[in-house]
């Protein structure tokens, strides 16, 4: 048996920074906890396609241990799919090889690997893994790996690929002390099982009200064969005859496109900014926004988070932020009136509780993670994700080309979730007034968010935040729904042209109402836009 212990690494200081920051979007994921990785041990048996995958993706996500066995030594026919190997490997060991390439990735894992039938591995290998991973390609080391799991109540994956089919089984042996099922339901499967053991003698009106329900779904389906049926499938020949000619053109080759299923995009972040910028931060994130624009009046740029006294300097702001934020929200609480009536216990437990509200001090991570409204993203769905993607890209190459290994997905709209291991196919539908592929043409919409004052002249600002610069001396703003005027830059009544006038307060437009921005004058003719269909919403 060749054993390679790995030899603990030694961290620097630096090596401490980079190993957090690497780490910071998946840190965004509700209820994630980097240490539970960061102690954590994952065994995978075969680091062939799937187990080279898998190990990249822990990898990557920053596990503190991989333990990799293999009996295989590389192939040339390996390197089409298991993407740690190179051309040049062919000949070593498939777990030596994969442990130095998973180091390059992530020097900070700890990776032991085995030259050695998963059978022959001593016990204690298999108790150091919190999770043991199959990534076998036979039945029959999958059976002698299931057992040695349950053996020892170890929590297994298995997985396997043919062709274009796949499989995935989480095994929980029992005892594994794992209690993750839903009461209910499994108090639901239990009373359906009973009622299929009841005697007829003893619960006589069960049985007959089911024979009546059995009968009756016999009258249902009577029903439908005499009268749905017959309408059915006259309809369906009438269909059949003119299908080729009046529908296929529109429903044989193509689906419903991107903008079908956004027929308005959510408004642009930077809104949202300008929107609080206004006024004093209410909230963590908002202090970060505002040491960022903070800085850049001190020091004429923003802040780059690639040098060290930058973030440092961004960081003391925005606790400086925080710390008025807290005394604000403190005072709110506790007014100067109230203040007299409490003990120093009180204050201090208002002032812990502030404390607590807000949080604790920033790190990189969070600063990043909000200057650059990065949202949540986790290596084992990009993968998921990405590799369907390459499996419908796969089958449509061979369709340009005249050729046939499949159609595309039909719904052509899958989505996962990852919590619940759930794939759902979501039909969708081609939209007439879609305006990428509908018959509308020359319109836009655009979700702006405005202050709860804004005025007609914020309109024209939030336009060009959403990248829309639009001179306001040639385009018209009206209500669609009740055609009142709201700016018309060429009116005589000075009413239409005041660009101060209170959306809200005097114009009395509510949240969510739509607005139309229409050309006139030398726009018209330039802007390939003959209208702007906008959804106002307050902050
Ligand atoms: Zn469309």
């Amino acid at each position: 048996m060749i054993i390679k212990k790995d030899m603990a690494y030694k961290m620097t200081d630096r090596d401490e920074i980079t190993k957090s920051r690497m780490y910071a979007r998946q840190q965004l994921i509700e209820g994630w906890n980097q240490e539970v990785l960061d102690n954590g041990c994952v065994m995978i048996i075969g680091v062939g396609a799937l187990g080279c995958e898998i190990a990249k993706d822990f990898a990557l996500m920053g596990v503190g241990k991989l333990i990799l066995v293999d009996l295989d030594l590389i192939e040339t026919s390996n390197l089409s799919r298991q993407m740690l190997f190179r051309p040049g490997d062919e000949g070593r060991p498939k777990a030596e090889v994969a442990a130095e390439r998973l180091k390059e990735m992530n020097p900070y894992l700890e990776i032991d690997h085995y030259f050695e039938k998963l059978q022959k591995l001593p016990t204690a290998v298999y108790e150091e893994a919190d999770i043991v991973i199959a990534a076998l390609d036979n039945f029959n080391a999958r059976l002698d790996l299931n057992k040695i799991c349950i053996r020892l109540k170890k929590p297994m994956i298995e997985g396997g690929t043919v062709g274009f089919e796949g499989h995935v089984q989480v095994i929980i042996p029992e005892g594994s002390g794992l209690q993750y099922k839903d009461r209910n339901r499994e108090i639901e499967k239990i009373v359906e099982s009973k009622l299929w053991e009841l005697s007829e003698e003893v619960y006589p009106d069960y049985f007959e009200a089911r024979e009546r329900i059995y009968e009756l779904e016999e009258q249902i389906e009577q029903i439908k064969r005499n009268h749905i049926d017959p309408v059915k499938e006259a309809i369906r020949r009438e269909v059949e005859e003119e299908f080729d000619e009046t529908y296929a053109p529109n429903t044989m080759d193509q689906t419903a496109c991107y903008r079908c299923l956004v027929p308005i995009p959510p408004p642009d972040n930077k809104l949202v900014a300008a929107c609080t910028l206004k006024g004093l931060p209410r909230n963590r994130d908002q202090c970060v926004i505002k040491a960022e624009v903070d800085f850049e009046k001190e020091y004429g740029h923003k802040p780059d988070l690639n040098k060290d006294e930058e973030v440092f300097k961004l960081k003391e702001l925005a606790q400086q932020e925080l710390e008025e934020l807290r005394e604000r929200v403190f005072d709110e609480n506790v007014p100067p009136e109230k203040k007299e009536s409490l003990t120093a216990e009180e204050i201090q437990e208002w002032k812990d509780n502030i404390q607590k509200t807000f949080g604790p001090d920033y790190q990189f991570e969070e600063m990043e993670n909000i200057l650059g409204n990065k949202i949540a993203a986790i290596q084992t769905v990009s993968s998921i994700i990405s590799s369907i993607e390459s499996q419908e890209a796969l089958k449509l190459l061979f369709r340009v080309n005249g050729r046939d290994i499949g159609p595309p997905m039909e719904p052509p709209y899958i989505n996962y979730n990852g919590v619940y291991g759930q794939f759902d196919q979501i039909e969708v539908s081609k939209r007439d007034d879609c305006l990428a592929c509908g018959d509308v043409e020359g319109e836009e919409n655009v979700q702006i968010v405005v202050p709860f004052d804004a005025d007609v002249a914020y309109i024209f600002k939030a336009m060009k935040i959403s990248g829309h610069d639009l001179n306001r001396n040639s385009w018209l703003i009206t209500n669609p729904r009740n055609k009142e005027i709201y700016w018309d830059p060429n009116a005589n009544n000075p009413i239409f042209k005041d660009p101060e006038v209170k959306l809200r307060g005097e114009l009395k437009l509510e949240s969510n109402e739509i607005i139309s921005l229409i050309p006139i004058g030398k726009a018209k003719e330039d802007s390939n836009i003959n209208k702007y269909n906008v959804i106002i919403t307050y902050m």
